[in-house]
């Protein structure tokens, strides 16, 4: 791999092809598989040069390679699968993963149906860069597959001083937690 140098002799900085990087066991220096070339002197030794800033992160890269690994993997996870926190689901009352709003997995893609079957596009996260012709389209997909009626979002008027009261109540019990 190539590692961004500053010479101490010239000034000069540079990039050098140094192979493989480890660690050395002992004194936890890098150590490079090929020699670091200065253009304009020619073979440098480790004490010879300075990393510049660029040059860090390369080695940091290089060396940390597996615990940089670990920590991508968990990003996913946390965006993918719905680890975000625990807690009872705003929509089924479940104790279980939820999302950043709240809803289990379940429960968000009953909400993005619903918010489908609504037209309620700019909320939905399966209508999210769908060209606006083919909205319509999307919204005739789902109703074919899952049915007209609203699965998660409550239909106004009748029942929304229902859901207010339960809206106050969740709001305290979660305060209590
Ligand atoms: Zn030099
Ligand atoms: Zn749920």
């Amino acid at each position: 791999m190539e590692i961004n140098f500053e010479c101490k002799k010239c000034g000069g900085i540079f990039d050098s092809d140094v192979g493989a990087v480890s660690v050395s066991e002992d004194s936890f220096r890098p150590q490079f598989e090929n020699e670091i070339i200065c253009p304009k002197c020619g073979q440098r030794s480790i004490d010879d040069v300075l990393l510049t800033e660029l040059g860090q992160s390369q080695l940091t890269e290089a060396t940390f390679d597996f615990e940089l690994e670990d920590i991508f993997d968990s990003e996913d996870d946390e965006l993918n699968g719905f680890g975000f926190y625990e807690g009872e689901c705003q929509g089924c009352d479940i104790f279980q993963s939820l999302n950043d709003l709240g809803l289990c997995e379940e429960c968000a893609g009953k909400l993005d149906r619903d918010l489908i079957r609504q037209r309620d596009w700019v909320y939905s996260v399966s209508a999210f860069g769908v060209p606006e012709s083919k909205l319509e389209d999307l919204r005739k997909e789902i109703i074919k597959h899952y049915g007209e009626k609203l699965e998660l979002i409550a239909p106004t008027n009748r029942t929304q001083k229902k859901s207010k009261k339960k809206k106050r109540k969740k709001k305290r019990s979660g305060k209590r937690r």
